[in-house]
């Protein structure tokens, strides 16, 4: 005969049981059992340099930054681009690390060009390594939203955002910003919710960093921003939601009169160019050809150029097979372009670009974070856009993957230095 626990014993043997997987469940997701669990709104103004911040046309900003915590800029990664840099914003690795070395680059394993305007191209999860902060926060029982993101369309490691959206270069401002409070208001609540904003740098690039148009177009975001923490007060949520502003690099002063052409150093009919700007990138046809080829370019005056692996070790742009085969670094305000292109369009080359070293000073860009995690009123020393990643792990209370930046460079922006 089959013998019964009796139905007492059972229940409490149940009980003990689901205390046992709840402690263990609360344990891995500190934040689970939280109502009010922590929480970043995470806001990218491209191109946004350090310079642009004043009272006239950001008022919002600066009340952020009063409040909360306030470095004096963030260096960005190398090369100081928009993929590179977003993607390095949320993995906390070097370019060559996260596979996105360039807004243009060519793999060739895959046999493929990455473009950041062809959508099937972004959102192919091969070209998409490490770990971004979505993906950590969801594999440890939260929800992210992203309202754009570089690298949100793609499913990486099998994950994209719990919420997404394709990137429309032309939805409003106003429309993301309610995008982000309809999020942030969702039970259970994000753990991140990110927006992004590309007008300062499309200004930036035309009229250029100085141009009275580039700061009317941070004055509207500056206003939206206004407007988001306005929302999060309405709500009673200011005071437990941390407000993250970033940019990405900076904006260098361009000018036609300062254009190299390549065509003047080597036989075009030598090389496959990816890119040509402040950054060069050349994959040569004939690899014994090579040596001759970087000798060439090395005549070219206001850039160097460098064989794959060989750049100086303070970029960390090698161990990629994407670099290409040889990459040139165009001196500040400097730029390079093929004869037809510049003859094609010359006025393209004045205003504004970037994708120099990082420690230019106009490459530099900004942080600005207020909220729960972080000190009050707190102005600093700068440091590199590489360690946000591990800060925000850090003030969402979870656990980073592995990654290239170290807590301790910017732990003193949090109001309770982890232990
Ligand atoms: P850059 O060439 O580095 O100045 O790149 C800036 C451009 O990147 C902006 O004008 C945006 O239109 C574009 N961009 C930013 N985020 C995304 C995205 N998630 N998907 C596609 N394009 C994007
Ligand atoms: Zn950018
Ligand atoms: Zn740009």
């Amino acid at each position: 005969m089959i013998k019964l626990y009796p139905q007492k014993s059972f229940s409490s043997l149940a009980i003990v049981l689901i205390a046992f997987l709840l402690q263990h469940f609360y344990k891995a997701n500190p934040n689970a059992h939280n109502e009010n669990p922590r929480a970043v709104i995470l806001i990218s103004i491209d191109g946004l340099h350090p310079d642009y911040i004043d009272s006239l046309n950001t008022p919002h900003l600066l009340e952020l930054a009063n409040k909360g915590v306030y470095p004096a800029y963030m260096e960005p990664v190398f090369p100081s681009k928009t993929f590179p840099n977003h993607y390095s914003l949320v993995t906390g690795l070097y370019p060559a690390n996260h596979g996105i070395v360039n807004n243009s680059m060519y793999d060739a394993d895959l046999g493929l060009f990455f473009r950041i305007s062809n959508r099937e191209v972004i959102s192919d999860s091969r070209w998409w390594k490490g770990e971004p902060l979505w993906g950590t926060v969801q594999k440890q029982g939260r929800t992210s939203a992203t309202y754009f993101w570089p690298g949100s369309e793609a499913r990486i490691q099998g994950i994209r955002p719990t919420y997404w959206m394709e990137y429309d270069h032309s939805l409003l401002h106003e429309t993301r910003i309610d995008s982000v409070m309809a999020a942030i208001t969702r039970s259970p609540r994000p753990a991140l919710v990110t927006t992004y904003f590309s007008a300062v740098d499309s200004r930036g690039h035309e009229f250029g960093p100085d141009a009275p148009e580039t700061r009317e177009a941070l004055r509207e975001i500056d206003e939206q921003i206004g407007n988001l923490i306005s929302s999060l007060r309405n709500e009673g949520l200011e005071d437990e939601i941390n407000i993250v502003v970033v940019g990405d690099h900076g904006m260098a002063a361009t000018s036609s009169e300062r254009v190299m052409l390549i065509d003047n150093y080597i036989d075009l009919e030598e090389v496959y160019i990816t890119d040509l700007g402040p950054l060069g990138l050349i994959n040569v046809k004939d690899s014994t050809r090579l040596d001759s080829l970087l000798t060439n370019l090395n005549t070219m005056p206001h850039a160097r150029w460098f064989k794959r692996d060989h750049l100086p070790a303070k970029l960390y742009y090698s161990g990629s097979k994407r670099i290409a085969d040889l990459v040139g670094i165009a001196d500040e305000g400097w730029q390079m372009a093929s004869k037809s292109r510049f003859e094609g369009n010359p006025d393209y080359y004045s205003g504004g670009n970037h994708g120099y070293e990082p420690w230019h000073q106009s490459m530099h860009t900004v942080f600005i974070a207020q909220g729960p995690q972080f000190k009050q009123g707190l102005k600093s020393s700068g440091f590199s856009l590489v360690h946000v990643y591990e800060l925000l792990c850090a003030v969402l209370d979870v656990e980073p993957a592995e990654n290239d930046g170290n807590l301790g460079e910017v732990e003193h922006l949090l109001q309770i230095e982890p232990g």
